[in-house]
């Protein structure tokens, strides 16, 4: 089996050969690692092997987790869904929000981080399948909550995130994301961060445009349940 730097170094070196092969700008597009239900020493080898950001989706988990880390360099994402008795913590231990999709949410973490006086980064999860079992904000409800978003001090809107229903061929992925794609440029071109993409469809979403690819499993190999 391959290890953790041999796997990071893999990935890097596929995340440059699309970011060339769709004309993207070099190192456009950053890998954040999802560590959910990966151990310490796992995320410790990744970073000893220079991958600084991470993700997590469980609040508890990931707090046990972020303390064994106080290097000023690691950066932390919260990409899992957000109750909202959780906003304090995640305020506190994280430097970016992926799954902003409801104002009551954004209106707490503004609070919180209003009292730290730090800037969070956040996106707005799109439902780009319409699915209902889905996350996220509806394309239509999308503008709206951009404009909330963008009334709060504290929060620094930088784009948005996406899941899209699973396809297997890179043609169906690469429109999965087109939705997304036309709801951006229509309404909010000047966004700098797009994360869309994991292990299984990461080369359409750099095929498209995304800034951030998510990957845990292709990097950290099987969690543990
Ligand atoms: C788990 C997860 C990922 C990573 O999925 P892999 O298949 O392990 O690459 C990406 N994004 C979100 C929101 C996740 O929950």
């Amino acid at each position: 089996m391959k290890s953790i730097p041999d796997r990071l170094k893999a990935l890097k070196k596929n995340i440059q050969e699309y970011e060339q092969c769709f004309n993207r700008p070099k190192n456009s597009v950053k890998l954040l690692a999802v560590s959910k239900k990966q151990s310490v020493d796992s995320i410790k080898l990744a970073y000893e092997s220079g991958q600084h950001a991470f993700g997590e989706n469980y609040l508890q988990e990931a707090i046990g987790k972020i303390h064994h880390f106080t290097e000023k360099d690691i950066s932390w994402h919260f990409i899992g869904k957000i109750q909202s008795n959780k906003t304090i913590a995640i305020a506190e231990n994280f430097d970016w929000v992926h799954t902003i999709e409801r104002e009551k949410i954004a209106f707490r973490l503004n609070e919180h981080r209003a009292k730290m006086k730090k800037v969070l980064n956040v996106l707005i999860q799109v439902n780009i399948s319409g699915e209902e079992s889905k996350s996220g904000v509806s394309l239509e409800a999308f503008p709206q909550m951009v404009a909330c978003v963008k009334g709060f001090r504290w929060l620094r809107l930088r784009g948005v995130m996406g899941m899209p229903a699973q396809y297997d061929s890179f043609k169906l992925q690469c429109k999965s994301f087109v939705p997304l794609m036309d709801a951006i440029n229509l309404h909010q071109p000047k966004f700098d961060s797009l994360s869309i993409g994991t292990s299984q469809d990461y080369k359409a979403a750099i095929a498209v445009g995304s800034t951030m690819v998510r990957i845990g499993e292709g990097l950290f190999g099987p969690r543990k349940n």
